[in-house]
């Protein structure tokens, strides 16, 4: 315990809702799928980032997750990782049913960034992800959306034009990803965040993700996770 109290001093983290996590601090202390294994290492990925040896028990433990820790420090994989376990144990996804779980992040730019991840550590467990975003190729994603994607990663307002046009559906939907929540709110996605996660059934496992910690993102985060776990990396404000 003392090693692990160490290693929170040292990279300046705290945590808030749960006691006696175990930081996953190599790789393969996790228990991880062999495939992902094998990726990080073809990524040449050494050890996991801090938020990363904390996120994960948490998070595969099936709760709820606001991480803040800032830009570069490793939050893609730190609810990626849970994710596709999460979603690799579900019953696979036909056409029609909707997706298991959601990436809503700001910007067109950071889905594709975030698609490029969720393809490269999900090909291995034959996760298929479709990214949908505003603007042009409207079209071409509900095309996309034709290969019964267990995983989509959206802006706020296409995943919202879709659900109401019915398009997509959220009934599968257990696992919900808030990405750069503190930008989402500077943007004014705050009630197109509201009406989403109102839309999920209430049961599912949601991870907030941002480099800083407004008041507004924290009440909305009191308001639609259930008891969240907060792991503070590098003490942000
Ligand atoms: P953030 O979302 O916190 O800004 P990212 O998830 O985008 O950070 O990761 C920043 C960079 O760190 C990316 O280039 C990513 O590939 C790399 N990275 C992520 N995890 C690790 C790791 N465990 N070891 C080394 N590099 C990593
Ligand atoms: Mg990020």
């Amino acid at each position: 315990l003392t090693e692990i109290s160490q290693f929170l001093e040292n990279s300046k983290t705290s945590i808030t809702g749960q006691e006696g996590i175990k930081p996953i601090m190599t790789f393969q202390e996790g228990e991880l799928p062999e495939a992902l294994l094998a990726q990080f290492e073809s990524c040449k990925y050494s050890t996991p980032t801090t938020i990363q040896s904390i996120s994960w028990p948490v998070a595969m433990s099936g709760k709820d997750v606001v991480a803040i820790a800032c830009t570069g420090s490793g939050k893609t994989l730190s609810y990626l990782l849970p994710l596709l376990i999460h979603i690799s144990k579900q019953q696979p996804v036909t056409l029609g049913q909707g997706p298991v779980g959601i990436i809503i992040v700001p910007t067109r730019e950071l889905a594709k960034q975030i698609t490029f991840d969720c393809n490269k550590f999900g090909k291995c467990l034959d996760i298929r992800t479709v990214c949908i975003y505003g603007g042009n190729g409207r079209q071409f994603q509900i095309k996309d959306l034709e290969v019964a994607p267990q995983l989509v990663v959206c802006t706020p307002g296409r995943l919202l034009d879709f659900l109401e046009s019915g398009v997509l559906n959220l009934k599968r939907c257990t696992f919900v990803v808030v990405d750069e929540g503190d930008r989402m709110m500077d943007m004014g996605f705050g009630p197109q965040l509201k009406k989403v996660l109102s839309q999920v059934r209430p049961d599912r496992q949601c991870f907030m993700c941002t480099a800083t910690w407004p008041a507004t993102l924290s009440e909305l985060s009191a308001e639609y996770l259930n008891s969240p776990v907060y792991l503070n990396v590098g003490s942000v404000e």
